[in-house]
């Protein structure tokens, strides 16, 4: 790279001068300068001007296996000489394509035996969106078409992704939602939970969706989607009422459900996936993230044999040109192969994850912190000036999380903010020493922010 030996001052210039941002706000950008990450191995990455920094968040949730392994680099160069790109359209495939398919088949619990694969978690929800109507009108139900999903959801940024996600500042941008989708509550017990119960709470808004189902007519809904553990909405575990319930309306009014599971899948929650761990058997799973660790963008939906044998009863008008891009393909195989072989999954969930719950449950003990909630390896801690009334905090909602995560970066930290939530999702191959060291940052951060 010509850039490669550039003062950080001249590339924060020139990233200001051309480059636009996706979820940053332009004009702080223009006056403190993008930080400029240039490495990364393990859990840590690097800065231009030599930071090394604990990257408790992988990336954006993704880098499950941790940076810096030179296999998946070998195995794109390897794939890049031989086939370094084919598409999967009319009648065609590649080895990757076979190979990677199969391989998700056999990962993915119960019948969902089939991938349609897409470039992003984003393009995959748009697949899911066309694809559970195209389903339904194909079995002579063509008013089913209207898709429930969360206030507080993220399922991406496409204008039909972002559309099922319930981010009110993201509806506001471009005139969305698209029609024929709707929304019901969040199972957020710390923020909206009142004086009921977690339990009894977690029912309640299960029951929103029995609720919206009636309201709209149950011959009008093809679907429901929902990520097993809401992550961008700042990693809420719902209460263990929920789920259970969810999935019994489901049953009930044959609605389909999609477990997005682009941040839960490949061993996030301890499990291979977060299905497994909230206990539910969903119709269709998004993937996309630690599918590749995020070395190679790539996402697909896995959907079940009746929705596959539906679909593939004929022409389904969709796809994508990098649809199982050979490189990505191969590079997301020899990741799954790493989780396999080194039980990344397993150390996890059985290793780091009770450590770090451990000590996670202790940052709840610190003035600034109301609720600390952990589920494998992605956990929040919700930031309060109360904790016994829940309260907000009156510089503004947001203000005081902003505050705590700069503490975390200039401390050699990457934690999250979500209003004033802060939030964690390390790499899977975090060791004990790392999770000790993330913990005495976090705690200092929160010490500096108070
Ligand atoms: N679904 C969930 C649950 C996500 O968290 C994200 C991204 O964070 C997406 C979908 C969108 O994925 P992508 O950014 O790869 O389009």
């Amino acid at each position: 790279m010509a850039y490669n030996h550039l003062p950080t001052e001249e590339l924060q210039a020139l990233d200001a001068a051309h480059h636009m941002h996706p979820f940053t706000d332009g004009n702080a950008l223009n006056k403190k300068g993008a930080r400029v990450i240039t490495s990364a191995k393990g859990v840590t990455i690097t800065d231009s001007d030599g930071k090394e920094i604990l990257d408790a968040m992988a990336g954006l949730w993704c880098v499950n296996i941790g940076y810096g392994r030179d296999e998946l680099a070998d195995v794109a160069a390897r794939q890049m000489r031989q086939l370094p790109y084919y598409n999967t359209f009319f009648q065609t495939t590649h080895v990757p394509a076979i190979e990677l398919a199969k391989k998700l088949s056999q990962l993915v619990p119960g019948d969902l035996n089939h991938v349609f694969f897409n470039g992003s978690g984003s393009d995959a929800n748009d697949t899911n969106i066309r694809m559970v109507r195209h389903y339904w009108a194909l079995k002579g139900k063509p008013d089913k078409k209207t898709i429930i999903a969360r206030w507080n959801g993220y399922h991406g940024s496409t204008v039909g992704a972002a559309s099922l996600g319930g981010m009110k500042g993201m509806h506001a941008q471009g005139g969305l939602p698209i029609p024929d989708i709707a929304h019901i509550d969040q199972p957020d017990w710390w923020s909206e939970g009142g004086e009921q119960s977690p339990h009894a709470f977690g029912l309640e808004r299960a029951r929103q969706l029995e609720a919206k189902i009636n309201e709209l007519g149950e011959d009008k809904v093809a679907a429901f989607i929902a990520e097993p553990i809401q992550g961008a909405g700042g990693v809420i575990i719902p209460p263990e009422s929920y789920w259970p319930e969810i999935q019994r309306i489901c049953d009930k009014y044959e609605i389909l459900l999609i477990a997005d599971e682009v941040i839960c899948g490949f061993g996030r929650t301890g499990q291979w996936f977060g299905s497994q761990t909230m206990g539910i058997r969903p119709d269709i799973m998004t993937i996309a993230k630690g599918l590749s660790s995020g070395y190679a963008p790539i996402g697909g939906s896995v959907v079940s044999d009746e929705i596959a044998s539906v679909i593939n009863s004929g022409e389904f008008n969709h796809g994508y040109t990098y649809s199982a891009h050979p490189v990505a393909a191969a590079v997301a195989l020899e990741n799954l192969r790493i989780l396999e072989e080194e039980k990344i999954v397993e150390h996890a969930g059985k290793v780091a994850a009770p450590y770090l719950a451990g000590k996670w449950a202790e940052l709840a003990d610190h003035p600034l912190v109301g609720e600390a909630k952990i589920k494998g390896l992605m956990g929040s801690i919700a930031l309060t000036p109360d904790a016994a009334s829940r309260a907000a905090f009156a510089a503004g909602a947001g203000v005081v999380g902003l505050m705590c995560r700069d503490r975390c970066f200039a401390n050699g930290l990457v934690m999250r903010h979500v209003g004033d939530r802060m939030i964690i999702s390390p790499p899977l191959i975090i060791t004990h020493q790392d999770i000790d060291t993330l913990i005495e940052r976090a705690t200092k951060s929160l010490d500096e922010t108070y």
